[in-house]
């Protein structure tokens, strides 16, 4: 793959010039419906991120260098707002957001060269090995070990709640290479071959039925030396850049989408004549409201990345309007569709494919993942507020 193919972006291109020649190309190449079937429906998404990176329209905020485009600030917003329009999918799997920022940062550059071309392109898809069953919030209390052998770690142990595990090529990984008490003294960041010998992964079934995440169990696996990123026992510190970005790249796009979604549920309201109900409004403008803030805090948070490299504690304020917006909003369209609003999408009178039941069974876990609410709410207690550190947690 070759990374010297030619990024359209005239240099004096305005705004809007730019705004319009994504959405003629999003709209020339969009992938159309996506196929029921699981494995179809992988495939189909890969095509589509191979046309967005073949074509320079893939990794708005990515270096040049590993196939992003680079773009400043104003025109990432224009491009969520304008993938958000389009409803083109997304990238596959939390390496993009999460995984990416650390490589880029700390990796070697061979690493470089060898994961992150391909993650953008969609050829891997990359999962986040981090959570256990017995360290989540309290993640440097985790277990899965790594033993040096040679040039290689042997790894043991169990993460769960992996979201994307089944269709996983790879999972960057906090592993313990120091004593159980070294906490995050002693944990290592390791890339992992999701199919090396070992590795065994059984789906979780959620709430809307589907197989998000998954237990991932690890047995004597055999990972080389030369997928640790950075040095050994200095994991924690790369995972810290990691979460910030988590909370903070998803915002812009997340912000685009449910300015669409809102737009969207007024559309139904308005068709079943809800509109007209004074309470129905001023939850409307309430909803309405709280997207401006939450594209706000979206674009203050990518701000800071930007001058400082770093997403500062206003990614945490960002995550909790976002969590708090697609409840309460999947919530109210709930109530107000009444018993039809209920019935799953294969009943002949469900409501938009059951679209915002869905939803609202797949935003209970919002604040869950990515960090709890209320480790958000100490994060902003902490570092906006200035309040004292919660002694239970690992000082900043
Ligand atoms: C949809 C979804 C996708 C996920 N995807 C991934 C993934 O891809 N990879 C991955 O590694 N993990 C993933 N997770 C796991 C997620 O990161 C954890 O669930 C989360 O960090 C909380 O950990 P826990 O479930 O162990 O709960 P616990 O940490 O045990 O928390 C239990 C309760 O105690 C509260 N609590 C804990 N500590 C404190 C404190 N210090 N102060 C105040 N309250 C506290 C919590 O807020 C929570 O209400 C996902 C979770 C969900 C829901």
């Amino acid at each position: 793959m070759t990374l010297e193919r030619e990024v359209a972006a005239p240099v004096a291109e305005p705004d809007e010039a730019f705004r319009a020649r994504l959405r003629q190309f999003f709209a020339a190449h969009h992938p159309g419906r996506a196929p029921k079937d699981p494995g179809e429906r992988i495939a189909w998404t890969k095509a589509w991120l191979a046309t967005l990176f073949d074509n320079g329209y893939a990794g708005p905020g990515w270096p040049r260098e590993f196939g992003g485009m680079e773009l400043p600030f104003a025109r990432q917003v224009i491009y969520q707002e304008e993938f958000a329009r389009a409803r083109v999918p997304g990238p596959l799997g939390t390496g993009l957001n999460i995984a990416a920022p650390t490589i880029i940062k700390y990796a070697l550059p061979e690493q470089k060269r060898r994961w992150l071309a391909p993650m953008l392109r969609g050829d891997t898809v990359w999962a986040q090995g981090y959570s256990e069953p017995e360290a989540g919030s309290d993640l440097p209390s985790l277990r899965t070990t790594a033993r040096r052998d040679g040039d290689e770690y042997v790894v043991s142990g169990q993460k769960v709640w992996t979201s994307h595990a089944g269709d996983a090529d790879f999972f960057f990984a906090l592993v313990r290479t120091g004593t159980r008490a070294s906490r995050q003294k002693g944990i290592t960041y390791l890339v992992i071959d999701a199919r090396a010998p070992g590795v065994q992964v059984r789906p979780l079934r959620d709430l809307t039925g589907g197989h998000l995440f998954a237990e991932v169990f690890f047995d004597d696996v055999r990972v080389p030396a030369a997928n640790r990123i950075g040095e050994e026992n200095d994991g924690w510190r790369l995972a810290r850049t990691s979460l910030g970005h988590e909370r903070a790249a998803g915002a812009l796009n997340q912000a685009a989408m449910y300015r669409r979604v809102l737009t969207e549920l007024e559309e139904l309201l308005r068709e079943r004549g809800e509109l007209a109900d004074p309470l129905v409004r001023d939850r409307l403008v309430d909803l309405e409201i709280r997207v401006q803030l939450i594209r706000y805090n979206a674009e203050r948070t990518v701000g800071d990345i930007l001058a400082r490299g770093e997403a500062g504690a206003a990614s945490s304020v960002s995550r909790l309007l976002i969590t708090a917006f697609e409840q309460d909003i999947h919530e109210f369209a709930v109530d107000l569709l009444g018993p039809a609003g209920l019935l799953g999408k294969s009943a002949p009178q469900a409501v938009q494919r059951s679209r915002w039941l869905l939803g609202f069974l797949r935003t209970r876990a919002s604040t869950i993942g990515a960090g709890t609410r209320e480790i958000q709410l100490n994060t902003v207690a902490e570092q906006v507020l200035d309040l004292p550190h919660d002694p239970g947690m690992p000082p900043r």
